[in-house]
């Protein structure tokens, strides 16, 4: 089972979509607008978007590449418009896969599938532990052990290790993370992200100036990794 949201403004195709994936045991939302789909993509995190590229406020190519700057979630294209530069500018600006309507329900489930195995994103990502040198991140629990010491976290600044640590090792732009945890894809301040990260760095029991877990890359962002001979 995965959570889709299908973006589609024809009103006899949408229920149809809608009913057919549910049918086959997906948790499925759907909005008719390219600014509700992407606000819905940000704030649900979906596990994969189904798109349609005729869409009444915002094209459909255009709503992909906003998705991409702040979003890697996968995202089947549906479009009416056979024509190749169109597809091959969705392939190239971020899309996973395509349909070419009219597409039977069983032609884009197939999809769906095959994508979301591709990305590994098949259900059961709730239910696990991430371990970084010795810290230790009970994900479902929403608790965190350094050297076997439980960290007493906010949520957000629980939200935000959580976050570097299923990235760790790559450094993450504060625009990620503004998107990612605080679900603020167009606004917020990046001032939210350095004041958390000062915090979870005075609990981690670290400094900028020396750090252990928590690495300030200036001018891109922060990469959490275990220090060396952890
Ligand atoms: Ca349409």
């Amino acid at each position: 089972m995965a959570q889709l949201l299908i973006v589609e403004d024809d009103a006899r195709i949408r229920p149809l979509v809608v009913r057919a994936l549910t049918e086959r045991g997906h948790a499925v939302r759907s909005e008719a607008t390219g600014m509700a789909g992407l606000n819905a993509a940000v704030e649900l995190r979906p596990d994969l978007l189904v798109l349609d590229l005729g869409l009444p406020d915002v094209d459909g190519t255009q709503v992909l590449s906003m998705l991409r700057a702040v979003s890697d979630v996968p995202v089947i294209v549906a479009t009416a418009r056979d024509d190749d530069p169109t597809l091959v500018r969705c392939l190239e600006g971020g899309a996973d896969d395509y349909v070419v309507k009219p597409y039977t329900v069983d032609q884009l489930a197939a999809r769906i599938t095959a994508v979301l195995r591709r990305v590994g994103r098949a259900g059961g990502a709730a239910s696990r532990e991430i371990v970084v040198g010795r810290l230790r991140i009970d994900v479902p629990a929403r608790q965190a052990r350094l050297d076997d010491e439980q960290l007493d976290l906010s949520p957000k600044e629980f939200d935000l290790l959580r976050h570097l640590a299923e990235r760790a090792g790559d450094v993450v732009t504060k625009r990620e993370l503004l998107t990612e945890v605080w679900q603020q894809a167009w606004g917020g301040s990046e001032k939210t992200v350095d004041v958390h990260l000062s915090w979870l760095r005075r609990k981690l029991g670290e400094t900028a100036a020396d750090p252990q877990y928590l690495h300030s890359v200036r001018g891109v962002g922060v990469r959490l990794s275990a220090p060396e001979g952890a």
